[in-house]
């Protein structure tokens, strides 16, 4: 996670590249949208052997976040769908509006993370030495060197500190219960990438091994994470399986705005190794996968499926029960309950859920949440609503129609959009504060 340009990306090619140069290429497996990388890898990474038998974890699946929103999709009934998160954040630039976003997102689902400070190599006087461990190309660096990224570091603790986390160097971290880990990186020349790992691990085995049991052999169980249309597939589907096994063939139930969608997997992709780009279409087929994997999914009628939804396979036996889970699941984010109140529209199921939290914290009555763009109707309801601090639309990342956008001009409804969580609330805040004036 974090602000667009800080470097997720690059971390993730760096962590993908490193490991596959270590002669384990075999071992990585690319995912739609994910990396799977093996304990073993990682062990050998580090270079110590004995870590092998400290660590219980089978390996890591790196996500991306494709665009600087999505990680608010990567949700599952409630919680977050990552069991760990890295908070990658330009030592240069410092905080931005998505790094604060990312921050309130791990805070509201308590999901242990680790803070990057990336792009060392950018700082005045740095001399490179390529995948070294932090430490080792810190001592190599001179004391002027040494001292900006001590002062830069430091403005990124600080600014934690201001968020309500206290941080550290990670290496100077001697409780990672109550004190947040932040590694120096450069994802363009590897500095530092041995000691996210590290530390990513040791997160691991704090926090979640006696949350590691997962079923192989179970239904399905996944997260859309982006619907995408694929030239001569149509829409598909880019969903993260969590849980339990998907095969080709299988009925699933997936969530969208109204009943539940229901369809039959027609294949399953993943993305063709690079040795065989000679192919025609990008992806390969596979039969089954496992959890836990990233997989597109084809299958008719995926229009209407929405990305933070769940996706569930089901039998004949189970489709009943299945598809009253996966709508009690898609309700619980939709609310529809105070008659007076404010109305808001958002892209995903994750970043509704996000703001309807925010929100209620702030107990402002709430008296509809979908996921869609502004709409003439929206723009009527919210016209319907006569006191003025909730005759407001909320829009994030969503388009306002032309039509609703010509009603709002005619009428006193506040339309509030941006494509930051909090600068709505705040904005919504001040708009408050002046109609009480
Ligand atoms: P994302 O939007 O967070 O995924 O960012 P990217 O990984 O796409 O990186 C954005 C830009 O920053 C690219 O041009 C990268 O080459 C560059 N970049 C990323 N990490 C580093 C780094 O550690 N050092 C330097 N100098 N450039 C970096
Ligand atoms: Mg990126």
């Amino acid at each position: 996670m974090g602000h667009v340009d800080h470097g997720k990306t690059t971390l993730l090619d760096k962590i993908r590249g490193t490991a596959i140069v270590s002669g384990e290429a075999g071992a990585i497996t690319q995912h739609i949208g994910a990396t799977e990388v093996p304990i073993d890898v990682i062990v050998d990474k580090l270079g110590d052997p004995r870590l092998r038998d400290r660590f219980m974890v089978p390996g890591l699946l790196f996500i991306d976040t494709p665009g600087h929103h999505a990680f608010t999709t990567l949700r599952s009934r409630g919680g977050a769908l990552a069991d760990l998160a890295i908070v990658v954040v330009d030592i240069n630039e410092g905080f931005k509006p998505q790094t604060f976003e990312s921050l309130q997102i791990l805070k509201r689902f308590k999901t242990p993370f680790v803070v990057v400070a990336n792009k060392i190599d950018r700082i005045g006087g740095w001399v490179p030495q390529k995948n070294m461990p932090f430490a080792a190309t810190f001592k190599k660096q001179s004391g002027d060197v040494q001292a900006r990224l001590e002062t830069k570091l430091y403005e990124v603790v600080g600014e934690l500190y201001n968020q309500g986390f206290a941080a550290e160097r990670y290496d100077r971290v001697t409780n990672f219960q109550n004190t947040l880990g932040v590694v120096p990186v450069s994802a363009f020349t590897g500095e530092g990438v041995p000691d996210v790992l590290m530390v990513l691990l040791g997160l691991a085995q704090r926090f979640l091994e006696a949350n590691l049991q997962y079923s192989a052999t179970g239904p399905g169980v996944g997260t859309v994470l982006e619907v995408k249309e694929e030239k001569g597939l149509g829409p598909t589907l880019d969903i993260i399986l969590y849980d339990g096994t998907l095969k080709k063939g299988d009925t699933v139930v997936i969530g969208s705005l109204g009943e539940p969608l229901q369809t039959k997997v027609r294949a399953l992709l993943k993305p063709r190794e690079l040795s065989e780009i000679r192919y025609e279409s990008k992806f390969q087929q596979v039969n089954k996968i496992t959890a836990a994997a990233g997989v597109k999914i084809s299958a008719p009628g995926l229009e209407g499926a929405l990305a933070g939804a769940p996706i569930r396979v089901a039998t004949e036996e189970t489709l009943e029960e299945i598809v009253a889970q996966v709508k009690s699941e898609i309700d619980e984010v939709r609310i529809d309950t105070d008659s007076v109140g404010i109305l808001i529209k958002a892209d995903t199921l994750g970043s509704l859920e996000a703001l309807v939290h925010e929100f209620k914290k702030d107990e402002v009555p709430i008296r509809k949440a979908e996921v869609g763009d502004i709409s003439h109707r929206d723009a009527v309801e919210a016209s319907t609503v006569e006191d003025p601090l909730y005759s407001v639309l909320i829009g994030f990342n969503v388009k306002v129609h032309p039509d609703a956008r010509e009603f709002l001009q005619e009428s006193n409804v506040k339309l509030l959009t941006s494509d930051v969580i909090y600068r709505l609330v705040e904005d919504y805040q001040k708009y408050v504060k002046e109609q009480k004036e």
